[in-house]
């Protein structure tokens, strides 16, 4: 299986970044060995000072394909959950300024902790779900899918023009605005409405 995911996908979030409102989804992926499961404990690496937390929506595709049409996006995904893509944003920000590939400061060991999947017929639009993640009982991050600039159809289109979608892909949609660090100890706490999907602490 493979994790795509989607950056800057939120204005506000482009903006807090400093990043310009992209025209097309911006796409990168993290291998397997970054997912951890069950709320197991994040272990803080240590080649880096800086580990943000980007709490995200997550797709889990459940059908083959190819060249997807946006209006057919829906048949492939049963599944929804939260996931947080953990960055390194001190290494993140030495590989964009020299122009090179992030993979080091999003797919290494650990950086794609992954929340329990809920059914999407439990909600009425995909298009307009609330998350939240809560840091030490405080809330950090909140999001609506309504604010993405490209919608989770749009994105399984636009992904899947490029890479053939397998059963089991994970796809992450974007953080919205709220980034921040993450420090050993944190205890980290995911909802989509008023459901607790990932729980686990940072060691
Ligand atoms: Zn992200």
């Amino acid at each position: 299986m493979k994790i795509i995911c989607i950056g800057r996908n939120y204005e506000q979030h482009a903006r807090e970044l400093g990043n310009e409102i992209p025209t097309e989804p911006v796409i990168f992926l993290k291998p397997d060995s970054a997912i951890i499961q069950k709320n197991q404990p994040f272990f803080y690496p240590d080649f880096s000072n800086e580990v943000h937390h980007e709490v995200e929506l997550v797709i889990k595709i459940n059908r083959l394909g190819k060249h997807i049409p946006s209006k057919f996006a829906h048949k492939y995904y049963q599944e929804i959950g939260l996931g947080i893509d953990f960055t390194a944003r001190d290494i993140q920000q030495v590989c964009k300024q020299k122009g090179l590939p992030w993979e080091k400061a999003k797919g290494f060991d650990g950086s794609a902790p992954l929340g329990k999947f809920i059914k999407k017929d439990q909600f009425e639009d995909i298009n307009s779900i609330n998350f939240h993640l809560d840091i030490n009982g405080k809330t950090v991050q909140k999001g609506n899918t309504r604010n993405m600039i490209f919608s989770v159809d749009q994105l399984i289109s636009h992904v899947s023009q490029f890479f053939t979608l397998k059963i089991g892909d994970l796809l992450f949609t974007g953080t919205p605005s709220g980034v921040g660090p993450v420090a050993i100890d944190d205890h980290l706490q995911c909802f989509i409405e008023d459901k607790l999907l990932l729980d686990f602490k940072v060691k």
